[in-house]
């Protein structure tokens, strides 16, 4: 290809793609996802000192009360994979990481650190609703298909030669997701929330908290979830907009469910 037609590919290449990267563009299948997911969950249950899982023999009670919750959300007519994905959730026994994240195809990890952080079940309905969120729309193979179709053109660009391609699958174990894609799941969440009896902003509670919390020990959460600006007022109103009506928070029983971790 000429130099001059490259530019004008690449320019042209570039356009579709900023159009496509707002639309629900994804180059995999949703089994895709589901392989992947189970790739990772393998990987995370080899590397017990980076995740130490919180064994489920003596903890019953607490990842029953967790798997309620999630059963909840996901009872919710708002789930598009509901029998596709695994939906199952871990908790990775870490009480000083406050973080909580979710592998394709619908594997919950929930640090105990974030556990005993929160203060009432909606706040983490609302966290487990966000994951719920980034898994069943599909963040991580949406994000590699951009990243796939970006790496071709450059490919193509640099006359075939790229490491980009090598680079996709490592980008992934981060699982760190672009803003919009933030917007997208705290959206889903609250629309998710709303159709059941939670107060639906439970989450922009924890939210106006963990940015209270000093920057020097900026929370994990933040890492791997990154803040879209204005992220509490958004949660806030998209929740008056729909008009949800839910005021469930279950204190009392949340701050007894978490003396089962001491
Ligand atoms: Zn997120």
């Amino acid at each position: 290809m000429q130099k001059q037609s490259t530019h004008f590919f690449l320019l042209f290449v570039l356009i579709m793609l900023g159009q496509t990267s707002c639309a629900n563009y994804n180059l995999y299948k949703p089994s895709y996802d589901q392989r992947l997911g189970d790739r990772m969950k393998r990987q995370i249950a080899r590397e017990s000192e980076t995740y130490p899982l919180l064994p489920e023999t003596g903890n019953e009670k607490i990842y029953t009360y967790v798997r309620e919750i999630i059963a909840t959300l996901l009872a919710t007519d708002q789930i598009a994979f509901k029998e596709e994905f695994a939906w199952e959730v871990f908790l990775i026994n870490d009480m000083t990481t406050l973080n909580a994240f979710v592998t394709p195809g619908g594997y919950i990890y929930v640090y105990t650190g974030l556990i005993k952080y929160l203060e009432s079940e909606d706040q983490l309905a609302g966290v487990l609703a966000h994951e719920i969120a980034h898994a069943d729309l599909r963040h991580a193979s949406r994000q590699l298909s951009q990243r796939k179709s970006l790496s071709t053109v450059l490919l193509v660009a640099n006359g075939g030669s790229s490491d980009l391609i090598g680079d996709i699958g490592a980008s992934l174990v981060s699982l760190k997701f672009s803003r919009n894609f933030e917007k997208e799941a705290d959206e889903k969440a609250i629309s998710m929330l709303c159709t059941t009896s939670y107060k639906a902003t439970g989450i922009a509670d924890f939210f106006e908290k963990l940015e209270a919390v000093d920057s020097k020990r900026l929370p994990a959460f933040l890492n791997t979830h990154p803040n879209p600006g204005k992220r509490v007022e958004r949660i806030q109103a998209r929740a008056e907009a729909l008009a949800c009506k839910g005021d469930f928070t279950n204190r009392k029983t949340y701050l007894r469910m978490k003396r089962w971790l001491e």
